[in-house]
């Protein structure tokens, strides 16, 4: 089997349909798992959801879905992300109900990867970014594999004693393919589909094939022009629009 893993789609629909259509052209996809965000600064939240629905997709929550439905504040988000929620808080169409209802941890049917939109310390807010976050992610991590997001940034960390920090970082390019490991846990960010933030603005994601027990991140070029159009057309703030093209 292979599954399409993707995180942060932020509301930008010709981001996601590219990296499906990508993930399609190379075989069927028997599944789709997705790390939060689904909505938040883009110009088409529902549509997103509704896109990701039809997928069947198995999801956790991101910060940015509960601040859209307002089950949570906008007060920790900068001004930007703030207007954008309350933008999307009044295009979500039916998708609230189901984004109210997503949890914030999940597992897999296999019961082999845990799925969180942050850590499992903080599972919505916070950046996977530093040795000590890691570490505490990994000591909450009770299955062998898990898959994050939030950071817009594809991401491997393996854990193991033998590293000086308990834990080791590595930044993962197009192409490269994570073999499955039986003896040590690891920690696989997909990057951001919607809005990628290491400098390169193609779409990122991954593909976990359940044969070749590995998973592999992908990057996608996709109508960039498309969606800031549309994000000008909604009014949605000017740096939020810019970023899109440098991947910042
Ligand atoms: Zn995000």
């Amino acid at each position: 089997m292979r599954i399409a893993i993707v995180s942060d789609v932020h509301a930008n629909l010709a981001a996601l349909e590219a990296v499906l259509r990508h993930a399609e052209a190379a075989g069927p996809i028997d599944g789709v798992w997705c790390l939060g965000d689904t909505v938040g600064y883009g110009p088409q939240p529902s549509q997103c959801v509704a896109r990701l629905r039809e997928a069947h997709v198995l999801a956790v929550a991101g910060n940015h879905d509960r601040a859209a439905t307002g089950m949570m504040g906008t007060e920790e988000f900068n001004a930007d992300a703030a207007t954008a929620a309350l933008w999307t808080r009044g295009h979500l169409e039916d998708a609230a109900a189901y984004l109210d209802a997503l949890p914030e941890v999940t597992q897999d049917p296999q019961r082999e990867f845990t799925l969180v939109h942050g850590t499992l310390r903080w599972p919505l807010w916070e950046y996977l970014y530093s040795y000590e976050a890691a570490r505490a992610h990994l000591d909450r991590q009770e299955t062998l594999f898990s898959l994050v997001g939030h950071t817009h940034v594809p991401t491997l960390v393996a854990g193991g004693a033998e590293f000086e920090h308990g834990c080791e970082m590595y930044y993962l390019e197009d192409g490269q393919s994570v073999p499955l490991p039986d003896d040590r846990k690891i920690v696989l960010n997909p990057g951001g589909v919607g809005q990628p933030r290491d400098g390169d603005p193609r779409a990122a994601y991954a593909i976990y094939d359940t044969e070749a027990r590995t998973v592999t991140v992908h990057r996608v070029e996709y109508d960039i022009g498309a969606t800031q159009a549309l994000m000008e057309a909604a009014g949605l703030p000017r740096r939020l629009i810019d970023r899109l093209a440098v991947g910042r």
